[in-house]
């Protein structure tokens, strides 16, 4: 490699080989990124099963956090949470610690690779939310038989990832960026999106904005993948199309990804352990080695990463070495022979596959203080109050305006999994033992203040278990909640 690319200051990196197939990847991609000339050392450090069974409940020793700090760039093998050791994944832990705010996920079509969409060019980008939505975990039975997951979206998340992924096209020369939520459903959460999209968008005519209902690209993305460039979407969504999208491309073995956030970047392939793998030098490392490429472009080696990729891309045009999950198990190569004919295909281009010509990506500067909204002015004017019992809807209904008769308050509607069920609508509703029963001011132009919540609390605690409540806010006049179905 170049001498100038030699005489670079060395960039220390944090490397985990993690569990299962997780070392034999992240061998081929350090002899690779070596091999490239690339100004890296690496410095060593466990995490997942192994410190698990050492009774590190995070699975994430203080050392490797220590080292990750200093580093600020980690390259990562697959992490597993063995059973009955730990309540959080290492790899959660992880993303989370180090606020990696954004899981980029590349795929494009591989010469070689036969897959039904061969020919078609498929070469996108999901941007998926990394750290909230349902992944945060907040999750509490309300009753001994109804589960609760809160779906936590903010509005400085939503910006944050916005623009992320719009830079991101603009660093990889791409020209447009859809953004795909369920806001159709979940109007305030997966909402939040969209309006922040909209916004956002605003400030980057040059590339072409379009919003489009999740469950819509799940079927345009099987239908006709090509058309997508760039995805942004929320942490579920996110997860789930993007191993949909890795599959178009010819699975798992070919799909690397970067967790993005302003003081740490984090790359790891897709897939897992593949713990039947393990240890028998048959796995595919192309992922992990693609991961590594995307972590050199991080670095500022973009010299270094596309002799990678274009290494990788003869290899697979020429065909002459491929792994089990291209070809079959029982023909395929190793992975140490299809690491050293990467290897042997360092310096060489491929003819027909281009390289992109990628630019560093500008990281999002969104404010850093707690609250980026602030309204002029704010009302509470309601609560719901979440009550488990096994009555049917009017006896809970009559039971409850009984007993809030002289307060200032009154029972608006009792709702049951989302569906207004008092005072009865005639749908028919199958209810459980958890219900939802939405008091509101009998005077519309008042607050409702704390200490007459504390009231209404336990006045229904002296006939009812509840378990939580939900304050009904305004902001700037508009509604901070949701209607319950067939409420009105
Ligand atoms: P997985 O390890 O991704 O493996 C699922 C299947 O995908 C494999 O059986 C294999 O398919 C294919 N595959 C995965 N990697 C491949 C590669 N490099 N080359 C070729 N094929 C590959 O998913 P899992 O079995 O659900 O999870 C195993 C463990 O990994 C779990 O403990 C899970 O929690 C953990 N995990 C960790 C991460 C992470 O650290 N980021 C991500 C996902 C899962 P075939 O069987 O068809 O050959």
């Amino acid at each position: 490699m170049s001498t100038l690319q030699s005489q670079k200051p060395k960039r220390t990196v944090t490397v985990i080989p993690g569990d299962g197939v997780g070392p034999e990847c992240i061998r081929a991609a350090q002899r690779l990124v070596e091999a490239a000339g690339a100004s890296v050392v690496w410095e060593e450090c466990e995490a997942g099963a192994g410190v698990f069974r050492k009774g590190i409940a995070s699975g994430v020793p203080q050392e490797t956090i220590e080292s990750i700090r200093r580093t600020r760039v980690v390259l990562k093998g697959p992490l597993e949470t063995p059973v009955g050791y730990g309540e959080k994944s290492a790899n959660v832990t992880l993303r989370k610690l180090f606020e990696t705010y954004g899981n980029i996920r590349p795929v494009r079509e591989l010469p070689g690779v036969t897959t039904p969409y061969s020919g078609r060019g498929i070469d996108l980008v999901v941007v998926r939310e990394n750290v909230e939505d349902l992944y945060a975990g907040i999750e509490h039975m309300q009753t001994p038989g109804v589960a609760q997951c809160l779906k936590l979206i903010s509005a400085k998340g939503c910006e944050k990832i916005v623009r992320l992924a719009f830079e991101l096209a603009r660093a990889e020369g791409r020209k447009r960026v859809h953004c795909a939520t369920k806001s159709n459903i979940m109007k305030l959460t997966e909402g939040q999106l969209k309006r922040t999209f909209e916004q956002v968008s605003r400030e980057y005519p040059d590339i072409e904005a379009q919003h489009i209902i999740i469950d819509n690209c799940a079927h345009q993305l099987v239908k006709r993948p090509e058309q997508f460039d760039v995805i942004v979407t929320t942490n579920m969504n996110g997860d789930i199309i993007s191993d949909l999208t890795s599959a178009l491309i010819g699975g798992l073995g070919f799909a690397p990804s970067a967790n993005i956030g302003n003081e740490v970047a984090i790359f790891e392939a897709v897939h897992g352990s593949a713990p039947k793998y393990a240890g028998k030098n048959v796995i595919n490392p192309t992922a992990v080695i693609l991961s590594a490429v995307l972590m050199l472009r991080h670095l500022g080696e973009f010299e270094a990463a596309a002799c990678i990729e274009h290494a990788i891309l003869v290899t697979l045009e020429e065909g002459k070495v491929r792994t089990g999950d291209v070809v079959g198990y029982d023909r395929g190569a190793t992975t140490t022979a299809y690491t050293e004919a990467v290897l042997a295909n360092l310096g060489r281009k491929s003819e027909r596959y281009r390289v992109r010509d990628y630019k560093p990506i500008r990281l999002p500067q969104v404010s850093t203080e707690p609250a980026v909204v602030r309204p002029h002015k704010r009302r509470v004017v309601g609560v719901d109050v979440f009550v488990e019992a096994t009555l049917t809807p009017e006896a809970l209904g009559r039971g409850l305006e009984t007993l809030v008769s002289d307060l200032p308050v009154k029972l608006k509607m009792v709702s049951n999994r989302g569906t207004k069920v008092y005072p009865p609508t005639g749908a028919i509703t199958d209810c459980v033992d958890h219900w939802r029963c939405r008091f509101v001011l009998r005077d519309e132009a008042g607050e409702l203040g704390d200490a007459l919540i504390f009231q209404l609390l336990q006045r229904i605690a002296t006939q009812y278990r509840w378990m939580h409540i939900e304050k009904l806010q305004e902001f700037d006049d508009i509604r901070g909640f949701t209607m319950a179905q067939g409420e009105d």
